[in-house]
C-alpha cells in the first residue's frame, strides 16, 4: 500500500507557512481562521497536486488506452491506497470515493432502505448532523423501519445507559458521529460498536469531524462503515470516502448505476462489477481524489501525538478563557471533546457575534450548525462556534477573546 512516511516534528509556525491563505488579511487585520469544523484550509502541496494533475496528466481513468489515461489512473488509484493505509482498511476494495460525508452516508442509507423491513429499528443519537439524521429518516420512511433517537445529557455526552437499553434484537443499524460538529463531543466509538455488534446491527460512524483529530483504525473500531470528507482533512471539496467492510459492501445494494460499475451488460440486464468500482458509477472526481490523497499523505507525515497535544492545548485554553468570560455560556462541555468551542453570549444573538468578530478578522460559524434538533434539545436557537485545527495558535485563541470583549462592549 502507501510508502513508509518519516514523521515530521510538530512546529506550528512551520505548519502555518505551508498554508498560503493563513497569511491573508481581512480589512487590514490578520485572518484568524476558526471555522475548521466547516472546512479546513489547504496546504500548498495539495494545491500543487491539483494544478499538477490538470497540467500534466488530465484524462479519464480506467478506460483510456493512452499514456495520460494510464498516469491519471495510476495517481487516482494510488490515492485510494493512501486512504486505505490511513484508516487501516483490510483492503483497497473497501475504499469508495464519494463527493463527501453526506454522499457516503446516503450510499449506505439508500442500500439500507432496501434491506430494512417494517418493525426493524435504526438507532441514531440526539447529536447528529442533519446528514446523519435526515438520511435515516428517509431510509426509515421508505422501508417502514422505525427511527430511534438515543438521548444525550446536558453536557452534550451520549447517555450510554440509554444507548445500551435502546439496542435490541430489532435494531438493524446504528449510526452516530465520531465527533459532534456542534459540540466537539468525542464518542466512545469502539465501545458503541461493540454494543451494536452484540445485537448484530450494522454500524455506520459519521467520521466527518473525527478523522482530522484522532487516528482512525477502522478494523480496530469495529464499525461496518466510516464516512468522511476530504475538505475537513486539509483536502479539496467535492471529494470524500466511504469506507465499508468488504463482506458488508459485497452484499450492499448499489445506489447509482451506469458506466464503470458493471461487469457485463446486455439490453436486458447488467451484472455489477467488483468492489470498489461497483459503487463508483460514472466519471469520478479524479483531480480531487488525487488532492485528497496528497492531503492524507501530508497529514500522515505529522507526529499525531504532538498534533493531538497541540489541539488539546488550544481547546483547554479556549475553555479556560470562556469560563472566565462574564456572560458567556459554553454549549457542550463533554469530558472528552476536541476542537470545538460552541457558546452563547448574554448580550447578543450568535449571528451578531459572528458579524462583529468578522469585522476584526476572526472567522467563526454561527447558527444551528446543521444540527437543528440538537440545538432544540439544548435549549438554544443556535450558537457561535469557534473550531480549531492543528495550524491554529494559542495567540489566535487569545485574539478570539480580545475580540469578544469588544463585541460585548458593542452589544452590551
Ligand atoms: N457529519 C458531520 C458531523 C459534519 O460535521 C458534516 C459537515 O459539517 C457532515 C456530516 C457533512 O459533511 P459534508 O458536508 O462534507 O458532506
Amino acid at each position: 500500500m502507501g510508502a513508509v512516511i518519516n514523521k515530521q516534528a510538530f512546529d506550528v509556525q512551520a505548519i502555518r507557512r505551508q498554508f498560503p491563505i493563513l497569511s491573508r488579511e481581512i480589512d487590514g487585520k490578520p485572518l484568524v481562521y476558526l471555522d475548521n469544523a466547516a472546512t479546513t484550509q489547504k496546504p500548498q502541496c495539495v494545491i500543487d497536486a491539483l494544478v499538477d494533475y490538470y497540467t500534466t496528466c488530465n484524462a479519464n481513468v480506467h478506460r483510456g488506452a493512452h499514456r495520460l489515461a494510464d498516469e491519471a489512473t495510476q495517481r487516482y488509484e494510488q490515492a485510494r491506497d493512501t486512504i486505505a493505509t490511513f484508516v487501516n482498511a483490510a483492503s483497497r476494495r473497501e475504499v469508495i470515493w464519494t463527493s463527501g460525508t453526506t454522499e457516503s452516508i446516503n450510499i449506505v442509507a439508500i442500500g439500507a432502505a432496501q434491506l430494512l423491513r417494517e418493525g426493524d429499528e435504526v438507532l441514531v443519537t440526539q447529536m447528529e448532523h442533519h446528514a446523519n439524521l435526515v438520511t435515516w429518516q428517509q431510509a426509515c420512511k421508505r422501508s417502514g423501519a422505525k427511527l430511534v433517537v438515543c438521548p444525550i445529557d446536558e453536557n452534550g455526552e451520549l447517555n450510554l445507559t440509554a444507548f445500551g437499553q435502546l439496542l435490541n434484537e430489532r435494531t438493524r443499524l446504528v449510526a452516530f458521529p465520531h465527533v459532534s460538529n456542534a459540540l466537539g463531543t468525542v464518542n466512545p466509538v469502539k465501545d458503541l460498536c461493540q454494543q451494536a455488534k452484540a445485537v448484530n446491527a450494522w454500524v455506520l460512524v459519521d467520521g466527518a469531524q473525527g478523522i482530522a483529530h484522532e487516528p482512525v483504525d477502522v478494523q480496530d473500531l469495529g464499525c461496518d462503515f466510516y464516512a468522511f470528507s476530504g475538505h475537513k482533512l486539509f483536502g479539496p471539496t467535492g471529494i470524500g470516502v466511504l469506507w465499508g467492510r468488504e463482506s458488508v459492501l459485497a452484499e450492499w445494494p448499489v445506489w447509482q448505476t451506469g458506466g464503470e460499475m458493471i461487469a457485463t451488460v446486455t439490453y436486458e440486464r447488467a451484472i455489477w462489477g467488483e468492489l470498489p468500482g461497483r459503487f463508483e458509477a460514472g466519471t469520478p472526481n479524479i483531480a480531487d481524489a488525487i488532492g485528497m490523497g496528497k492531503a492524507v499523505e501530508w497529514f500522515s507525515a505529522l507526529d499525531m501525538p504532538a498534533v493531538m497535544a497541540h489541539e488539546r492545548a488550544l481547546i483547554e485554553s479556549a475553555t479556560e478563557q470562556a469560563e472566565a468570560f462574564e456572560g458567556l455560556r459554553i454549549v457542550g462541555t463533554a469530558r472528552n471533546k476536541v476542537g470545538v468551542l460552541s457558546f452563547v453570549l448574554d448580550e447578543g444573538h450568535p449571528a451578531d457575534v459572528g458579524f462583529l468578530l468578522d469585522r476584526q478578522g476572526i472567522a467563526i460559524r454561527t447558527g444551528h450548525h446543521c444540527a437543528e434538533p440538537l440545538m432544540g434539545r439544548l435549549g438554544v436557537p443556535g450558537t457561535a462556534r469557534a473550531s480549531f485545527a492543528l495550524y491554529n495558535t494559542l495567540e489566535e485563541v487569545g485574539a478570539l477573546f480580545t475580540a469578544l470583549q469588544k463585541v460585548r462592549n458593542l452589544l452590551g
